[in-house]
């Protein structure tokens, strides 16, 4: 296939089901032109709307112990949030962390910094290490690139295990329009939360039982939680101006957070998975699709995103060392992570997947207007 690259953000053709059109710009940006920017209001309605949905959450919460819940990961944007959530808006969230066995040192300190300073208590689910290994290792040998499932399902579970424990109706999401408007393509991450899939790899891969790792089904938190139950996610990082480099230098002047080298570094794994595995065995770089979000959001230009992108996402020095610490916090040797990384090629479609139901649903979603862009 001949290398075509976006006119206009940095998206290319290694996101193979791109479509440009007659001026060379790719579907990513058209979708953000023609779907996401006209219903994406920052201004006053924005305000208006958030106030409106503030006052909401804090009278359904005065008779409980917290207003909300928010998940802290220690990255940007759920740290800006809940800095948010405490000194704008007054909430009393009930914060917690997952610990999947891979917090980065700056992520703990991070994650600590805020705590203490906004005084509040911090609920840390532990993953069982040895079942998050052996649920690792078989994302590993099925050869797929979205390897990332164990830690992220693990989040998506406890999340929805608080909400339903402590009866909070109320989901804070870091998640925004400025940063992340342009989606990873599903060929790079596929849906953490398909089950068939899951069960398939862990049947063919895994040999622990899991007894105790937190799963939940999609069919009970998008379904049961949210219409039944009437749990709500509420994303306030898109009814304001979101700037990325202001929300930095004030999470470092109040608080003396530490920046990442970049987007999801906070983990071990994930800055591996991210910044070495998926665009080196795969020629999949997220870099390209945060880029591209910040240069549609006016954050970047398109000249300063490439230039970045000529230099690998991971530092060509320390490579060898984190390869090896990978390998031995997984307890296998580093030729047996060699074998994964050089072994063929496998994809969501290799195994059992649900992929045309959740489409499905993500068009209905789409249709009522709760989301704006498809991940396809
Ligand atoms: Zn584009």
């Amino acid at each position: 296939m001949k290398y075509l690259i976006c006119s206009n953000c940095v998206m290319d053709t290694s996101d193979t089901r791109i479509v440009f059109d007659e001026k060379g710009v790719c579907d990513h940006c058209n979708d953000f032109y023609q779907n996401v920017k006209p219903n994406w209001h920052t201004d006053e309605r924005g305000k208006n709307e958030l106030a409106a949905i503030m006052g909401k959450i804090k009278k359904d919460g005065k008779k409980r112990d917290f207003d909300c819940l928010l998940g802290l990961s220690g990255g940007v944007d759920s740290s800006y949030m809940l800095h948010l959530a405490v000194k704008e808006f007054g909430l009393r969230p009930l914060v917690f962390h997952v610990d999947g066995g891979w917090n980065s040192e700056l992520a703990v300190h991070n994650i600590n910094v805020l705590v203490d300073k906004l005084e509040l208590d911090l609920y840390t689910e532990v993953i069982n290490w040895e079942e998050m290994r052996d649920f690792q290792l078989a994302f590993f040998k099925s050869g797929v690139p979205h390897i990332d499932i164990p830690q992220d399902h693990a989040f998506i579970a406890t999340l929805y295990n608080f909400s339903d424990m402590y009866n909070i109706k109320y989901i804070l999401n870091g998640g925004n329009i400025s940063t992340e408007c342009v989606r990873n393509p599903m060929e790079w991450l596929y849906y953490g939360t398909d089950f068939s899939q899951i069960n398939d790899i862990r049947e063919k891969y895994g040999t622990s039982k899991m007894e105790a790792y937190p799963f939940s089904s999609i069919f009970r938190h998008k379904l049961y939680l949210r219409y039944i139950r009437g749990v709500k996610v509420v994303k306030p990082l898109n009814y304001m101006p979101y700037i990325k480099s202001d929300a930095l230098k004030l999470l470092e002047k109040e608080y003396g957070w530490k920046p990442y080298p970049q987007k999801h570094f906070e983990s071990r794994f994930t800055k591996f998975y991210e910044g070495y595995w998926l665009p080196e065995r795969f020629g999949f770089d997220t870099r390209k699709v945060q880029y591209s979000s910040l240069i549609l959001t006016g954050q970047m230009t398109r000249v300063e995103a490439l230039k970045k992108l000529e230099k690998p996402a991971y530092d060509p020095e320390t490579i060898e060392d984190e390869f090896n610490y990978i390998a031995t916090k997984l307890k296998i040797t580093p030729d047996e992570l060699r074998g994964y990384f050089t072994m063929p090629k496998k994809y969501y479609w290799d195994y059992r997947n649900r992929k045309t139901l959740f489409n499905i649903g993500a068009k209905v979603l789409k249709a009522i207007g709760v989301e704006r862009s498809i991940k396809r």
